[in-house]
């Protein structure tokens, strides 16, 4: 049975939407923070498309301006280079904040940074929903259930996470953004949403970012083999892009703070993606094993009842529907267009 904590529905608003009605046909000023991502650059599409208002606020550390490029001679669109880590004035009605490195490779790389991003950051955009009297949505993540010892991770599970490990910069960034968020909301009256998003793919992410999928997928059209790390038997749930989005914009327009689990319940070991990627790609592709970095969390799936029944969502697209997708267009990045025979 799905248990409802006092908080899961927006009380900041006392069940009156506080933005005029008729909001969702009303043309917005939408902020997305980490909008030059592979995630943020999804999103930004979605609400273009919409007819929404975009400024995108990004220190392109691992975003790239050409996953925006088509926006730019759109007057509804604006970017702007900026560090989340120091305050920003603007005027919108939502803030997406998703900046923030999500591979492990990236946000190891200055765990430091890293934290000030998850907490400054977060601060900032936080005051800044406060000041303008904006609704905030914060992109969490699956990583604060840590190694969870409780399996399928339910919203409810306070997590597994060990605090001075190396991947602490983003599992306790994570949750302290979340404790901010839920702060603001109880002390300030803000509006605010929170998604805890699983591992997600699709094309636009960083080619060399060393996450599975797209460590896979390069490999396997690079020839090389593919890098198993451990034994392989370790599991994660992979969602597509364009599911993850469709479950933020729900939940930004619904009535729910959340937190809600954002992810594709279907669950693969490694070694079960690998021949997933081998099947897609180049069933002759190797596999290698290599020494597993530490704290990897040994499986990982999400239960997703409550954004079913709260957000009527669930992710449309299976692992064999989504990878090809992927595989297009990492085969026209890595090769260039020319080589790009399957679209
Ligand atoms: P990404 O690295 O592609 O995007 C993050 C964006 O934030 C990049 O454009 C980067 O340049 C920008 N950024 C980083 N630090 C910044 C700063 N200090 N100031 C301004 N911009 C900054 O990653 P993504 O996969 O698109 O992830 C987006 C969000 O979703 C992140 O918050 C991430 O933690 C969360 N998330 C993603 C996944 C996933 O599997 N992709 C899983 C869980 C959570
Ligand atoms: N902030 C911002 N833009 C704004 C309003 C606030 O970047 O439009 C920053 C502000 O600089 C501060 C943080 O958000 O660092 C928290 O702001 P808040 O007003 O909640 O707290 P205070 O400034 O009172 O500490
Ligand atoms: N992994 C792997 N080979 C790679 C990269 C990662 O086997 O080339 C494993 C990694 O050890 C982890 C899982 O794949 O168990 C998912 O790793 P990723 O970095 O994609 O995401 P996260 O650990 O943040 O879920």
């Amino acid at each position: 049975a799905l248990e409802l904590s006092d908080y899961d529905r927006d009380q900041s608003s006392n069940g009156v939407a506080r933005l005029p009605v008729g909001l969702k046909n009303k043309r917005l000023r939408v902020l997305v923070t980490g909008g030059a991502g592979f995630v943020g650059s999804h999103l930004v599409d979605r609400l273009m498309e919409r007819g929404d208002s975009v400024i995108v606020v990004d220190n392109f550390f691992t975003g790239r301006k050409d996953n925006l490029v088509h926006h730019f001679s759109n007057p509804r669109f604006e970017l702007i280079r900026h560090d989340v880590v120091e305050p920003i004035m603007l005027e919108v009605d939502q803030i997406y904040h998703l900046a923030c490195p999500a591979s492990p490779v990236h946000y190891k790389y200055n765990p430091v940074k890293t934290i000030k991003t998850n907490v400054m950051g977060t601060l900032n955009m936080l005051g800044l929903a406060k000041r303008i009297n904006a609704r905030f949505l914060l992109t969490s993540t699956s990583e604060v259930y840590g190694d969870p010892l409780e399996h399928p991770q339910v919203e409810t599970y306070w997590g597994n996470v060990n605090p001075i490990g190396v991947r602490s910069c983003y599992d306790e960034g994570k949750r302290t953004a979340e404790t901010l968020t839920m702060d603001y909301h109880r002390g300030l009256n803000i509006e605010v949403r929170i998604a805890r998003i699983f591992n997600t793919y699709g094309p636009r992410m960083c080619i060399d970012d060393g996450r599975v999928v797209s460590n896979f997928v390069a490999q396997a059209l690079r020839k090389e083999p593919l890098t198993v790390y451990g034994d392989g038997k370790q599991t994660r749930s992979f969602q597509y892009v364009s599911d993850l989005v469709e479950g933020l914009m729900r939940l930004m327009e619904g009535d729910h703070v959340g937190p809600f689990n954002l992810g594709n319940p279907g669950e693969f070991t490694m070694l079960e993606l690998a021949k997933v990627v081998q099947d897609t790609i180049d069933p002759n592709a190797k596999i290698e094993f290599r020494e597993n970095t530490a704290d990897d969390p040994h499986k990982r799936k999400p239960d997703i009842s409550k954004a079913k029944k709260l957000l009527g969502w669930e992710p449309k697209v299976s692992l064999r529907e989504g990878l090809p997708l992927m595989v297009s267009d990492f085969r026209r990045r890595i090769f260039g267009d020319e080589k790009d025979t399957q679209g």
